[in-house]
């Protein structure tokens, strides 16, 4: 595995996991990054790889006037003001460093800057190509050096304090147990826990049916190792949800173009709340499902095809738009547009996309144990930490997050 004792072990081998093994190699510390499955990537290889980011040599030839400050309070605002001040700023204003410093070491990023649906600012970076696996393959290609070594096959099982020193890490590979203690520390970058079926439904019950389509190997048996060992954890019950499409995601954006109705044919909810809590709504419905009827203006003489549709509602949706008054849930006379036709419809099962909910660390991704003491050695970052997001986030902020705070927590562990 690595024949000299490491300087720092860690754990999971994605974006945070990589983003932290570059770093400290940086340094000159010696690594072993342990990881469960047989290649690397996570669910940062299954994701779209949008970066959240202010980058002021993008952004202000576009017009586009951001600031740490103002991406701090686009998040705060996102999840719900649940985020814990102290780490969204940490990483508010760490993400434009990581951002140019992915930059620096090669990683190409096109040049537009986006909005992407459910984003309230235009600050997301999209790789030139490929979606999140094109950070893995980068990444893996400037690890290359005889500091660190990427063991594949070695599932993290356990930990176990030492007094005032870094935890032993307990790991399994191909049926032997190994136990490995660094000399400065260990970083926790296993990713969520939404793979476990049991964590997640004692958690948030509506989630039973609920598809996840992360990563299966992000179980969440690192971050259950670590509140073995007394970390603390927070907003367990907090979760990113999503639709099968971005085409589905972009109308829901649109609460003027669109109701929602469940398997009785009848509305349920005002269609202009966030995205998120349209998708907490559909859960509550029968299947865990609902139908998107997509609304347009009148094109047609005919209005033949409108008859495949349920009526009853269409109709009293169609009077609160004349009136402009719905009666019924209260969704802004603003978006109430009169006369419209239904244009299309699709089935919306929301799914979920990843755990907000984890450890709890400080700014400095040191693991806080339950009487929020800094527990010696132990670090962590990524999806595996809790209180970052707050209740809710968007895309491009988990990557960022994750990037940022996996080299807060490699510098942390060099003191460098
Ligand atoms: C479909 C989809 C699209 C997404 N798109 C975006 C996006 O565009 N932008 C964005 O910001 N976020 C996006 N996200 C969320 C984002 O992918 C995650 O927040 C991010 O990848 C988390 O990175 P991570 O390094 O913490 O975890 P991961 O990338 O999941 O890495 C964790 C690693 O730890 C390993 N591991 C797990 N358990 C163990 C163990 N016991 N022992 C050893 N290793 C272990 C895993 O195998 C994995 O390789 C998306 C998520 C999904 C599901």
């Amino acid at each position: 595995m690595m024949s000299i004792k490491p300087d720092l072990i860690i754990v999971g081998a994605g974006m945070a996991g990589l983003c932290a093994a570059k770093t400290a190699i940086e340094a000159g510390a010696r690594v072993l990054v342990l990881e469960k499955a047989y290649r690397s990537g996570g669910t940062t290889r299954l994701s779209d790889g949008v970066f959240n980011a202010c980058d002021p040599q993008r952004q202000y030839p576009l017009d586009i006037h951001d600031s740490p400050e103002r991406h701090f309070q686009d998040v705060m605002e996102q999840g719900r003001g649940k985020s814990h001040p102290n780490l969204l700023q940490a990483y508010t204003y760490g993400a434009q460093e990581t951002f140019s410093w992915l930059e620096h070491l090669g990683f190409k990023f096109d040049d537009r800057v986006t909005q992407e649906a459910g984003t309230l600012y235009p600050r997301c970076h999209k790789p030139l190509e490929g979606g999140g696996a094109s950070y893995i393959e980068f990444l893996l290609s400037v690890l290359s050096s005889s500091l660190c070594t990427v063991a594949y096959g070695c599932e993290v099982i356990g930990l176990k304090t030492n007094s005032n020193s870094c935890p032993t890490v307990i790991a399994q590979k191909k049926g032997d147990l190994i136990e490995l203690t660094p000399r400065k520390g260990v970083l926790l970058c296993a990713g969520g826990f939404a793979a476990n079926r049991r964590m997640v439904t004692s958690q948030f019950s509506l989630l039973t049916g609920s598809e996840y389509i992360g990563s299966r190997d992000c179980d969440g048996v690192v971050l259950s190792a670590a509140v073995h060992i007394g970390a603390e954890c927070l907003h367990m019950s907090f979760f990113d949800l999503c639709s099968d499409s971005n085409e589905i995601e972009e109308l829901l954006s649109n609460p003027a173009d669109f109701i929602l109705l469940n398997d009785q044919g009848k509305r349920f909810c005002r269609e202009d709340l966030d995205v998120q809590s349209l998708y907490e709504a559909i859960l509550l419905q029968n299947n865990h499902s609902a139908d998107l009827v997509c609304l347009g203006p009148v094109k047609r003489e005919s209005n033949s095809r409108q008859s495949n549709y349920p009526l009853e509602a269409l109709n009293k949706y169609a009077k609160a738009c004349r009136l402009k008054i719905d009666d019924e849930f209260g969704k802004n006379p603003y978006f109430l547009r009169y006369p419209f036709e239904v244009v299309k419809q699709f089935k919306v099962s929301p799914k979920m996309k990843c755990s907000l909910g984890g450890l709890l660390i400080n700014e400095k991704a040191q693991v806080l144990n339950r009487e929020r003491e800094v527990m010696p050695g132990l670090y962590a970052a990524g999806e595996i930490v809790g209180g970052i997001l707050g209740e809710k986030s968007a895309s491009g902020e988990g990557l960022a997050s994750a990037a940022v705070f996996a080299r807060i927590g490699a510098r942390e562990v060099l003191r460098i």
